[in-house]
């Protein structure tokens, strides 16, 4: 495979993946010079077919971006009118006064999105800005120069065998030069994990740190619904064993994003997010506005949650990470997209004054910089130490310390703890399944919860069976010969879409590890949490994958 002949394009700015951080910087170029070529080269059959937030948006990001978002008839309408944050017993739920929350928590002033739409809405102004985009592109090889920058990446190629050999319908797929390439992936991007490898970007920085996020869009009843109305949960089912949480947004059409996000740190390899999503659905305070209500879409995405000791370097030479790829959520808001934004304009301009001076194929280290003392860096700061307490002390300690933490450093200007590690990696973190009890989960009742594959069906997606498999192991013996007996294969339940199994023989004998990567939403959590970090999670052929709807 290594000879094949790909035709070639060049532009000066090659952007990998159209999600906020991508389309900002796609925009962004144009706005300072028309001039500039720019492609964009997305996975999913659309835009906004991949992308899956909450999504509470901090319009800050797009206050810069574009000034007159409103007049141009951006898709953001619903405004914040109430902010709540519930501590939940099994029934009972207490309401944290607002007053007690730091500043930087409250939503005030935001807008509950679809990000989905506000993407498909930036490809459309950056497509009238000259833009070009490309969905249904899958990037799956980043190009080197002979100096080892990169100098582009290989997109679009379709048609393979399962072994990998090229299929009757074989593409080869064009390999797309840029003066700079950015990785926009979003979170644990399969391009920007090789980089970051290749040119030890993390050398310096913390561990990345992450959650899994699923989430249901419900269209419920008019009763039901409060619009403006936002609720974060934290306690119940989950409990303080392990960290994670809750949102609930009511959007506009009587529609409703509810949503659980469980930390990837978790020890006991029985947990099985998931069903914990599922039973949460069921507390009194949660169905009372479900019920008579549908589910209407189902997904689930990583997120990151290192925040900024965790921000490896972003540039090297030829390119730069943005958005998620850096790893930008500030954790205890739960937002990113405003972050994701601003990196990609911080992007656009290093790139854009560096193409001015004649520069290629270096590190655009202002970008660096900015990114850590500008807004972004600032947002991240004062929040560095909630996911670190929460790892050491549970989620109440957290809850407790990480607040005075944030209240100290919104009053005074500095963090009272400095700036703490997050220990392990949320894979090293998996304890061993003998020393912890097996977790039983009530079945779902098809009303309010509901089983993963019959969820899967309602991410509409769609795999190609014939091409090799996208969730590569490097070892295929290490499921069943190291991860069964010590972690009772944890990948049957962290997986939020039933992708991987554990068959045996009716006698129970004969175990084997079944991999049905037609069901796969991309939302990387195999690739994180393996403990054994033996399942490498890279692109399939493009327009593959999800299709969300207005996730
Ligand atoms: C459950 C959940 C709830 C959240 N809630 C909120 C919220 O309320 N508010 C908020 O501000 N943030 C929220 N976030 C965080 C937010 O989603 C991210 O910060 C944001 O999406 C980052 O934007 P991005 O452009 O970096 O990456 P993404 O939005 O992930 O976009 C990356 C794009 O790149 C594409 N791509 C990836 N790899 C390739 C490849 N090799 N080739 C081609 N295309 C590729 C993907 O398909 C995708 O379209 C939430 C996240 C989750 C998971």
């Amino acid at each position: 495979m290594d000879e094949i002949e790909r035709e070639s394009m060049e532009y000066d700015v090659v952007i990998v993946g159209a999600g906020p951080a991508g389309l900002s910087a796609a925009i962004h170029l144009k706005q300072l010079n028309a001039d500039l070529e720019v492609v964009v080269l997305e996975k999913g059959s659309e835009v906004g077919a991949h992308i899956l937030s909450g999504a509470v948006l901090d319009p800050c990001g797009l206050d810069a971006l574009i000034p007159d978002w409103k007049d141009k008839g951006a898709p953001i309408q619903t405004e914040v009118k109430s902010d709540r944050f519930l501590v939940l017993g099994q029934k009972t739920s207490i309401r944290l006064p607002n007053f007690l929350m730091p500043p930087l928590m409250s939503n005030h002033g935001m807008y509950i999105v679809s990000m989905g739409n506000v993407c498909r809405w930036m490809a459309e102004q950056a497509e009238a800005l000259g833009v070009e985009i490309f969905p249904g592109m899958a990037c799956s090889e980043l190009v080197y120069g002979e100096d080892g920058a990169l100098i582009g990446v290989v997109a679009g190629e379709f048609g393979k065998n399962a072994d990998g050999s090229p299929g009757a319908s074989y593409e080869p797929g064009m390999i797309l030069y840029g003066k700079y390439t950015f990785l926009s992936e979003g979170v644990r991007g399969s391009l920007t994990k090789q980089v970051i490898a290749k040119y030890e970007l993390d050398s310096d920085s913390d561990v990345p740190k992450f959650g899994l996020g699923m989430k249901e869009i419900w269209e419920v009843k008019p009763e039901n619904h409060s619009e403006g109305q936002v609720t974060h949960t934290m306690g119940w089912p989950l409990g303080w064993k392990a960290g994670g949480g809750s949102f609930m947004y009511h959007l506009e059409n009587n529609q409703v994003y509810v949503g659980y996000i469980v930390d990837l740190n978790y020890k006991n390899p029985h947990l099985y997010p998931y069903m914990e999503f599922q039973r949460w659905k069921h507390h009194p305070a949660i169905a009372k506005v479900l019920e008579g209500g549908k589910r209407v879409a189902y997904g689930a995405r990583a997120v990151t949650k290192g925040g900024f000791q965790s921000i490896p370097k972003t540039v090297f030479p030829g390119g730069a990470l943005l958005g998620c790829a850096a790893g930008l959520v500030n954790l205890p808001r739960i937002k990113g997209n405003h972050n994701a934004m601003l990196s990609g304009m911080g992007a656009a301009k290093a790139a854009q004054k560096a193409i001015k001076d004649g520069r290629s194929g270096d590190a655009l280290a202002d970008y660096d910089a900015d990114l850590r003392s500008g807004p972004v860096g600032k947002d991240l700061k004062k929040v560095r130490n909630v996911a670190p307490l929460t790892g050491r002390l549970g989620p109440l300690g957290g809850l407790a310390l990480g607040g005075f933490d944030m209240w100290f450093a919104t009053i005074f200007g500095v963090n009272p703890f400095g700036t703490l590690k997050h220990g392990k990696s949320d894979a090293a973190s998996t304890g061993k399944s003998s020393d912890y009890p097996v977790l039983e989960y009530p079945k779902p009742d098809g009303v309010l919860s509901f089983d993963r594959l019959t969820n899967v069906s309602f991410s509409a997606t769609n795999h190609a069976e014939e091409q090799p498999c996208h969730l590569q192991l490097a070892d295929p013996s290490v499921p069943v010969e190291v991860n069964l007996p010590n972690f009772a294969e944890p990948a049957q339940r962290y997986c939020p879409a039933g992708v991987y199994e554990i068959l045996r023989d009716d006698d129970g004998s004969n175990p084997r590890f079944q991999i049905n990567a037609q069901n796969c939403v991309h939302c990387k959590t195999c690739d994180i949490k393996d403990p054994s970090q033996n399942i490498n999670w890279v692109t399939p052929q493009g327009g593959e994958g999800p299709n969300y709807p207005n996730m």
